[in-house]
């Protein structure tokens, strides 16, 4: 799939669109819009017509809370992320589950991740459902996973060294706040660790390079979004040139937060999303409230979809 020929991807994506449509139609918060605008498949021969359709704030999407948005029965519903500070379920259907998990494992595997290996996941139940997707993903790859907590609000947090060193780690699914809990316990130099999945954050944004070199691993950033999956929308390759979108699954775009128009590649803007896989919730044109840049061009490993710059993280 990242290999895909960009006129079959964009195929994929206008047929996706389509159904994401036809889900979408049924929903509250989009009657009103579809009542006035009585769409058809036929207004939808390429990606771009995503256009066509109302973007969706946050605080839209807050106002269906607790089920306003699942799109199928709940009986097809096999799990809800709940983050409770802002009132937020994120249903999933079995299939969405194994989405979550062929996704993540995209990003895992990318970045080396291997069926022998050992991770160690440590983040909070409640953190935004990333345990989740990395649990799923290298579930997916054969990994071994280890689960812990972050240590809550202690000022040295995440695991403790003695643990760490004698199962002999290759990766860690974690936080800024946690690495720097873990390796204020544990010697730079001692540890097994080759690499950290970590996602996008305003402190690793600026100083990946520096925590690289004192802490002597690899820090392989992926974006996720709490109202569809935790971690696994976009993410680096080795390259570390700017974060693969994983275009089969969400159409992004990138806008003027002021005028709501597209920007010009390369260019600041607003990243928004639209659902073209998830079973169980559809969101149109969801404004993320992140600052992103698009590189349509071709990346060194191959891969053949488009790139974000990540300018501002959460
Ligand atoms: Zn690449």
């Amino acid at each position: 799939m990242e290999t895909l020929p960009p006129s079959e991807l964009r195929e994929l994506q206008t047929l996706r669109l389509r159904r994401a449509v036809e889900r979408a139609k049924g929903l509250p918060i989009y009657r009103k819009f579809f009542e006035k605008n009585p769409l058809s498949d036929a207004d939808f021969q390429s990606p771009e017509d995503v256009r066509r359709l109302p973007l969706t704030t946050e605080a839209q999407l807050l106002d269906q809370f607790p089920t306003g948005l699942w799109t199928v029965p709940r009986h097809e519903i096999t799990r809800v992320y709940s983050l409770g500070e802002k009132n937020l379920l994120t249903p999933y259907t079995r299939q969405d589950v194994q989405t979550q998990a062929d996704l993540t494992a995209r990003l895992m595997y990318g970045t080396g991740t291997r069926s022998n290996h050992f991770i160690l996941i440590s983040l909070e139940y409640d953190d935004t459902g990333i345990q989740f997707a990395y649990h799923c993903g290298a579930g997916s790859i054969g990994a071994g996973v280890i689960s812990h907590g972050d240590g809550g609000d202690e000022e040295v947090c995440g695991p403790p060294s003695d643990f760490m060193n004698s199962l002999n780690l290759n990766g860690l699914c974690a936080s800024t706040r946690i690495l720097k809990g873990v390796f204020s316990t544990i010697a730079c130099q001692s540890h097994s660790l080759d690499y950290v999945h970590i996602l996008v954050e305003d402190e690793v944004l600026k100083r990946r390079e520096e925590f690289e070199e004192l802490w002597k691993l690899k820090i392989w950033l992926n974006w996720g979004h709490p109202a569809f999956f935790g971690a696994g929308m976009a993410n680096e390759c080795f390259h570390q040139d700017g974060l693969h979108l994983q275009e089969d699954a969400f159409l992004f775009e990138i806008l003027n937060p002021e005028t709501l128009e597209p920007v010009e590649e390369g260019l600041p803007g607003e990243l928004v999303v639209t659902d073209l896989a998830r079973e169980a919730q559809t969101l149109l044109r969801f404004r993320t409230g992140m600052t992103c840049a698009m590189n349509s061009a071709p990346c060194a490993c191959g891969r053949t979809g488009r790139r974000v710059t990540f300018i501002s993280g959460k």
